[in-house]
């Protein structure tokens, strides 16, 4: 008998048939994530319930030496939960309690495979919530968030999620289970917390994890601004900034997603803008009259086609469904879409756009532009059809050079979504060969089999893929191997 049915038949018998998958149809469920360019099927998709049961299935899965990839919701943009080099697909999904609200330490204390929403509706009764908010949150996971240090569109004033995670129970990928911090975030020493958000779920598995909670604010002011040109609301982002105000969220759709969103929501958007600029301003009524004016000030400088402020909650939630249903109302022009995270600074916000639309000319790919563009964390989709590989590799080339461009701004790789498989390639960009190194010999202290999740985040030398890995699209499409 091979070694993958011996695991399986002890991992049946460990957390039931019913939770460990393996046919075909079962499989293909899970061959990627959100980034459906490169996709690998698990050998195995195994859902435990309880902590006690993801340190067995670890402590199996070294025993007979296979890979393993922590998954929560699967909605990853990177390609970090894809299994490539096959495996045990390791879904947090059932591990989704919300265990405590702590009103008096303003915490919830949570397994991760609750859904982001989920904690800041637990949290509503204490007029409390977790600050990062993906747009995915009614499906991504806590431990997703951690492990990608997940932002959104409230990012901008409070944080990533690094900033606002205290602790975590994590179990090592040798199967030991540690805790970084708990209730209080410590500093003393390393700060091993904040070494694993970010880590993209090579250097363990959480399981549970302390979230700091932060009050709603008393007054919540939401206007939708529209302009001719993206650059012209590129650049009232940087103005308004430059004023000293950093409003709650600031975030732009351009013309052609406007016009998809509005296609599938009707909204009553202005689909003849060539930008849509969403601006949050949060805080007491002083502050927020105070805000109002130099916004407004702002937009009208850069030559505003029409503001509107949101009248109440329904107006407000209104304009966040437009934003945040952008990326899936692009699907009515393209079955694919690729969408990148470079972080550029926030000065060359008008600049970038340019010369990302000169990209996607160059390479004939149609682009759409949804930007965080408060914090400069473009969110280019590049649309395309997996079927047609002449356009795979056109839209491979020009996110290689959108890659390029945000590091040569003075930017970087990824705000959000992380390196994953996606940004392999790319990392040289950003980093020396010493620095990889540096990030490969700290993996291999927690991760020294690298059976958590291998093949992600530091490329193996001299090498865009990595040995083992299954045969991927991106690789397969010569210009780029
Ligand atoms: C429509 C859409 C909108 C999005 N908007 C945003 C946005 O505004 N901001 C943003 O930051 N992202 C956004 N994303 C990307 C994605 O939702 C986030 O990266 C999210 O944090 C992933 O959570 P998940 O539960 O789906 O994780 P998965 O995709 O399942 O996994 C992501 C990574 O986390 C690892 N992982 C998962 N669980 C654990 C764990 N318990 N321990 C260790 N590692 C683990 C996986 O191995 C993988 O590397 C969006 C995605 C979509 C599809």
């Amino acid at each position: 008998m091979s070694n993958l049915l011996k695991l399986k038949e002890k991992l049946e018998s460990l957390i039931g048939k019913y939770y460990v998958l393996s046919s075909p149809v079962d499989l293909a469920v899970y061959d990627s994530d959100g980034e459906t360019l490169d996709k690998a099927l698990p050998d195995l998709v195994v859902l435990p319930a309880t902590t006690d049961e993801v340190q067995e299935v670890i402590k199996l899965a070294n025993e007979y030496n296979i890979p393993f990839t922590p998954r929560g919701a699967g909605t990853g943009l990177s390609g970090g939960a894809t299994t490539v080099m096959g495996g045990i697909s390791l879904v947090l999904t059932r591990m989704n309690r919300v265990l405590e609200i702590d009103p008096v330490n303003m915490l919830a204390h949570v397994e991760v495979g609750a859904t982001n929403l989920s904690v800041s509706e637990a949290a509503l009764p204490y007029n409390l919530y977790f600050a990062p908010d993906p747009s995915s949150q009614m499906a991504s996971t806590i431990g997703g968030n951690i492990a990608e240090n997940a932002g959104g569109a409230h990012t901008l004033k409070y944080g990533l999620t690094e900033n606002n995670v205290l602790g975590l129970k994590v179990i090592l990928p040798d199967g030991n289970i540690v805790q970084f911090a708990g209730k209080t975030r410590t500093h003393l020493g390393v700060d091993f917390a904040g070494l694993f958000i970010g880590s993209e779920g090579t250097l363990g598995i959480a399981v549970e994890a302390y979230l700091r909670l932060i009050p709603r604010a008393s007054k919540v002011e939401t206007m939708i601004a529209y302009f001719e040109t993206l650059e012209a609301g590129g650049q009232t982002v940087s103005d308004i900034v430059a004023h000293g105000v950093i409003p709650a969220a600031m975030e732009m759709i351009d013309k052609l997603t406007l016009k998809c969103v509005e296609d599938s929501l009707h909204l009553g958007l202005d689909i003849n803008a060539g930008a849509m600029l969403i601006i949050e301003l949060d805080g007491n009524a002083i502050e927020i009259a105070e805000a109002k004016e130099i916004v407004e000030n702002c937009v009208r400088k850069n030559g505003v086609l029409s503001i509107k402020w949101a009248e109440n909650s329904k107006e407000r939630q209104k304009i966040w469904k437009a934003r945040k249903s952008s990326f899936g109302a692009l699907g009515r022009i393209a079955p694919h879409g690729y969408v990148l995270d470079g972080v550029i600074p926030r000065s060359k916000l008008k600049e970038a756009i340019s010369k990302i639309r000169r990209i996607g000319e160059e390479h004939n790919i149609q682009i759409a532009n949804v930007y965080h563009a408060g914090d400069g964390n473009l969110h280019p989709c590049l649309l395309y059809n997996r079927d047609d590989h002449n356009q795979v590799r056109r839209v491979l080339l020009a996110a290689h050079e959108i890659l390029e461009l945000c590091v040569s701004l003075g930017g970087t790789l990824s705000g959000e979504h992380g390196i994953g498989v996606e940004k392999l390639r790319e990392m040289s960009f950003a980093f020396n060969e010493d620095e990889l190194e540096a990030m490969r010999q700290l993996r291999s202290v927690f991760n020294p089999k690298n059976l958590c999740n291998p093949g992600k985040v530091v490329p193996q030398p001299k090498s865009c893929g990595e040995s083992g890995m299954r045969p991927l699209l991106r690789h397969k499409l010569s210009e780029l191997s």
